[in-house]
């Protein structure tokens, strides 16, 4: 039977496992390469900050709030396997590719001359909507890229050198 948690140490944004032996962090199959997860602990920043922040706050308070909210969130970088790798990334692969191919449309058919060069009203109205529809779908783009996260678990950290990942099921690695 696993357990629900996983502890891992943690050194910089480098993880550190059990016999050195990584693993996907999603799934427990073998890693491919890292990706970066990030997680917000407020409890760490507040029991790590609440000796020095009394002293801050006494100063100024945003001396203290800048002490705390650098220590609310932590990145990690996470094992993952190829599955994972990409997961969440094709649609933000086909969007670009999309780009890209709107981005070569538009130079051909200026340089077929189809769009016409001498600026005559039409000419220059196409021209103006292509690219704004250029802009707007980069906007697009980056407005809905995929923001799902990475890992299905949360973080919190026990130390400034220990990590707990808590896992709604079994985690990975821990049978
Ligand atoms: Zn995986």
């Amino acid at each position: 039977m696993g357990s629900r948690e996983l502890r891992l140490g943690l050194l910089g944004r480098t993880l550190l496992f059990p016999d050195e032996r990584p693993f996907c962090l999603a799934c427990g199959r073998r890693p491919l390469a890292t990706r970066i997860a990030s997680f917000t602990d407020v409890e760490f920043a507040d029991r790590e900050t609440s000796g020095v922040n009394t002293l801050l706050n006494f100063v100024h308070p945003v001396l203290g709030w800048a002490n705390r909210e650098r220590m609310v969130s932590f990145k990690i970088d996470a094992p993952v396997c190829w599955i994972h790798f990409l997961r969440g990334r094709v649609v933000d692969l086909a969007m670009i590719a999309l780009f890209v191919l709107a981005l070569v449309l538009l130079l051909v058919l200026s340089i077929q001359g189809v769009i016409p060069r001498r600026p005559g009203e039409l000419g220059a109205a196409l021209k103006a909507g292509l690219v704004a529809f250029l802009i707007l779908g980069a906007w697009f783009a980056y407005r809905f890229r995929s923001k799902r996260a990475i890992l299905p678990c949360q973080g919190r950290r026990e130390s400034r050198d220990r990590v707990v990942l808590l896992y709604e099921g079994e985690a990975p690695g821990t049978k």
